[in-house]
């Protein structure tokens, strides 16, 4: 659920000053006891304060999880993606792995001669190559890579908790963040706009945790 600007005020003083009456309320955000009463009413209703007579309010121990809640699907995957690192087909398992190391990346995704998503390599497929006999210079890497339609993946607009859920549920490191196209045919090619990786989600996390720090 949304809040609205003054809501989040109200919030952040029971917070600091609760248990607290509605009068103490207004003064502190410079307004009429009257003025404050829908959103009071709001706040209580769903949950996020509890009114308490001849105490006033304070603020619900089920509100802090509606409130992470709250907070963690407010981010979309276009907020914390970062730069993708692709590669052609025909690209030979060699030079990958040199673009793995110089990249620094955990995870290629591969694009076919039309420039759409058709593949994903990752470091456990180029050490499971390495293991065999392999001519890692002549062998182009979509022999390795994981292929369309088994790849896993997300767009800029779905929420960074949705996308975590594949990642975990896949086990797997990283998504393509894709655009879809449709060609000639009518057939769905994804554009690889990004990526999202575990560091991204690692990132966010202190983010929220620095954030959270600064106000309480
Ligand atoms: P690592 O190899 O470093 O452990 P992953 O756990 O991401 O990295 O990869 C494990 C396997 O899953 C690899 O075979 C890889 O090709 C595949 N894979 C990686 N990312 C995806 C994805 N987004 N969709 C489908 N398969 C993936």
């Amino acid at each position: 659920m949304e809040l609205n600007e003054r809501q989040e005020k109200i919030l952040e003083i029971v917070k600091k000053y609760g248990p607290i009456t509605g009068e103490k309320i207004a003064d502190l955000l410079c307004v009429t006891r009257a003025a404050l009463r829908p959103d009071l009413a709001v706040l209580t209703m769903s949950g996020f304060l509890e009114a308490k007579p001849r105490v006033g309010y304070t603020f619900k121990t089920e509100a802090v999880d509606n409130e992470i809640k709250r907070l963690l699907n407010q981010y979309r995957v276009g907020d914390v993606q970062s730069m993708p690192v692709v590669l052609k087909e025909s690209c030979s398992i060699y030079d990958a792995i040199v673009t793995l190391f110089v990249q620094d990346t955990g995870t290629i995704f591969i694009i076919d001669h039309h420039n759409f998503l058709s593949g994903v390599v990752s470091r456990k497929d180029f050490l499971k190559t390495t293991l065999g006999q392999a001519d890692i210079h002549k062998m182009p890497v979509s022999v390795i890579m994981t292929r369309m339609p088994n790849i896993v993946t997300t767009t800029m607009d779905e929420t960074v908790v949705e996308a975590v859920k594949k990642i975990v549920e896949q086990e797997i490191d990283s998504l393509p963040v894709v655009k879809c196209h449709i060609d000639q045919e009518g057939e769905e090619r994804l554009e690889v706009t990004g990526k999202l990786t575990k560091t991204n989600i690692a990132r966010l996390f202190l983010d929220l945790a620095s954030r959270h720090n600064e106000r309480g």
